[in-house]
């Protein structure tokens, strides 16, 4: 077992890619703590948890708010007395019609006539509150999850802190500037605060999936759907359970010699 006896945090553990790595991290033994903003899918996860016979706990946190998440980390630190593992994996995305609408016309267009000069209007027609709301709660809520984090880490000399980036946040992803900026500000931010804390035996480093089937994709048209499958050499979309186990690597002593680095599982997507 890579983990026994290692308390870790993953953000957003509710559902999806979280939830998977918080399985493949009570499956190495991990202590698991569970937090999301649905009380429902934190009951769903802790059952799916129990079954490796490791200590739990779930807590019902937004990630965006900084009083939130100082609120859960002092219930972390009444139950468990420390934190090894930080998993910053919450995550939103918008359900922009317009955008969908746009993608279909730029879809016909090009089907029809072999080109398009269509503009998916993303970007002119983000609202302050879309901007506001996907920043607070990918990039603030990194922040706030690490600065908490780190305040225990680094005193104790030992730490893993994993981002979930995107390839959005590497190559940008058209009709999300909102979330690319976001994934593009996580990337950074995990350079910068690598280069800082691995001096007093703090990780961090960052996975940017590509696309991945969990409930974060309902909302994509069939179009750009399509546009995604067309873009991924591999040809389908990834798994959940194809993230968790690079999640666990980066928690484990194997990756001893791995800092501020950015791995991109993605089907050939970037390369
Ligand atoms: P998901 O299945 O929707 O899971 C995200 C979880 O985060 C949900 O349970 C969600 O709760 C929770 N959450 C949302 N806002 C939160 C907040 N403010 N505080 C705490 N928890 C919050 O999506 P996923 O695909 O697993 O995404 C996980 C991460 O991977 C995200 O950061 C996403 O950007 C990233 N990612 C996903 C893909 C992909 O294709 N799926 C690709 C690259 C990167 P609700 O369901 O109640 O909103």
């Amino acid at each position: 077992m890579k983990l026994k006896g290692k308390v870790a945090l993953i953000t957003g553990s509710g559902s999806g890619i979280g939830l998977e790595i918080a399985v493949a991290m009570a499956r190495e033994g991990a202590t698991i703590i569970i937090n999301d903003i649905s009380e429902a899918n934190i009951s769903a996860a802790i059952e799916r948890v129990r079954e490796f016979d490791v200590p739990y706990l779930g807590v019902l946190c937004n990630v965006s708010s900084s009083q939130a998440v100082k609120e859960m980390f002092k219930s972390i630190m009444n139950k468990f007395n420390t934190l090894d593992i930080l998993v910053n994996n919450a995550g939103i995305t918008i359900n922009d019609e317009k955008v969908n609408e746009n993608y279909k016309k730029l879809a016909e267009q090009l089907l029809t006539t072999g080109k398009t000069n269509i503009s998916l209007g993303a970007t002119r027609n983000l609202t302050d509150v879309d901007w506001d709301n996907m920043l607070k709660v990918h990039l603030y809520g990194t922040f706030h999850c690490t600065r908490e984090a780190l305040n225990i880490m680094e005193d104790k000399g030992y730490g893993k802190i994993i981002n979930i980036a995107s390839v959005c946040g590497i190559a940008g992803g058209v009709g999300a500037p909102a979330y690319s900026a976001a994934k593009g500000g996580i990337i950074a931010f995990t350079k910068a605060v690598a280069a800082e804390v691995i001096r007093v035996g703090v990780y961090v480093n960052a996975i940017a999936p590509g696309y991945i089937d969990t409930p974060f994709l309902n909302t994509m048209s069939p179009e750009s759907m399509a546009s995604v499958l067309l873009a991924t050499p591999l040809g389908r979309l990834g798994k959940a359970s194809e993230i968790a186990p690079l999640a666990v690597f980066l928690a484990s002593e194997d990756s001893s010699y791995i800092v501020g680095q950015v791995i991109s599982p993605n089907g050939g997507m970037v390369l």
